[in-house]
């Protein structure tokens, strides 16, 4: 059996950055509060909360003084405000991709134009963003939730980070046609969309796709919905001895992916399997 590790995949530039931050940080402070889960990733959750890692879920569950860390979905103005007067010193994680993002809100909001998110409205990213936001704002997952009679006089669009290029084109050149003016941020970030093309890439060569990460990380759920809209049989798992082996057998190559929340340990440690099997 051979099998290769689709490329790129696993952890994105802006989550490896934020979590090497957060591990110096514990080993300089001991104990650090994170506002939310710091990576959609279990396994990896568990190491960081053996050396100190805990979990508030709101500013005030920060204990005064102590070392705080806002992860790489960033945090609103109000929030990061909240959180300095609280805690004894913030590690600022937000990747430098959100930062642009929430930089492009405000000033569009400063300058006057009502401004369009293109995102999921629960997604901590996107509240972040609009934390950013004075004057008046919508988000929309889609053009089709714009309505068919709706016009208007400034716009100012942006996405999260973490959208399809197409449905960002799609939502603007529909307001392109209902507006009197329009300012377009495009502040969607690579790193997701090469992921799940890389994963397209392999899935055509191989036949059997592990796919590893969190269950509760959306977008490697949308590396196994993509392996399998492609008909090649997919196993997800979360750690390694997950791995059912008996469904490897009679396979003569299988591919790996990994969400883009999957630590590098977890990759090694399934690929290291994969090799002495
Ligand atoms: S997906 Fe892109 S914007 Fe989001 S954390 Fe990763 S590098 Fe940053």
């Amino acid at each position: 059996m051979n099998f290769v590790v689709a490329n790129p995949t696993g952890l994105c530039f802006g989550v490896r950055r934020a979590i090497g931050m957060l591990e110096e940080a514990l080993g300089r402070y001991g104990e650090v509060y994170s506002l939310g889960s710091p990576i959609h990733n279990p396994p990896e959750v568990e190491r960081l909360v053996n050396i100190g890692l805990k979990i508030a879920d709101c500013v005030s569950d920060v204990t005064e003084g102590s070392a705080a860390f806002i992860r790489a979905h960033g945090i609103s103005r109000a929030e990061r405000d909240d959180l300095n007067s609280r805690a004894g010193v913030v590690v600022d994680g937000t990747c430098p991709f959100v930062r642009i993002a929430h930089e492009r809100a405000e000033s569009l909001s400063k300058e006057g134009y009502r401004v369009v998110v293109l995102g999921d409205p629960e997604h901590p990213e996107v509240r972040g963003i609009l934390g950013y936001i004075n004057g008046e704002y919508m988000v929309i997952s889609s053009e089709e939730e714009i309505g068919a009679d709706a016009r208007y006089e400034r716009l100012g669009i942006l996405s999260q980070t973490t959208q399809r290029e197409a449905t960002f084109a799609a939502a603007v050149s529909r307001l392109v046609l209902q507006s009197g003016e329009i300012k377009v941020y495009n502040t969607i970030c690579r790193a997701t969309i090469e992921r799940q093309e890389s994963i397209m890439r392999m899935s055509a060569a191989v036949d059997g796709v592990i796919v590893l990460g969190g269950r509760n990380s959306a977008n490697t759920r949308k590396l196994v919905e993509i392996a399998e809209s492609l008909g090649v049989p997919t196993l997800w798992i979360e750690r390694s001895d997950e791995v059912d082996w008996g469904w490897l057998s009679g396979r003569e190559s299988i591919g790996v992916a990994a969400g883009g929340s999957t630590p590098d340990w977890l990759i090694k440690d399934l690929t290291g399997k994969l090799k002495r099997l």
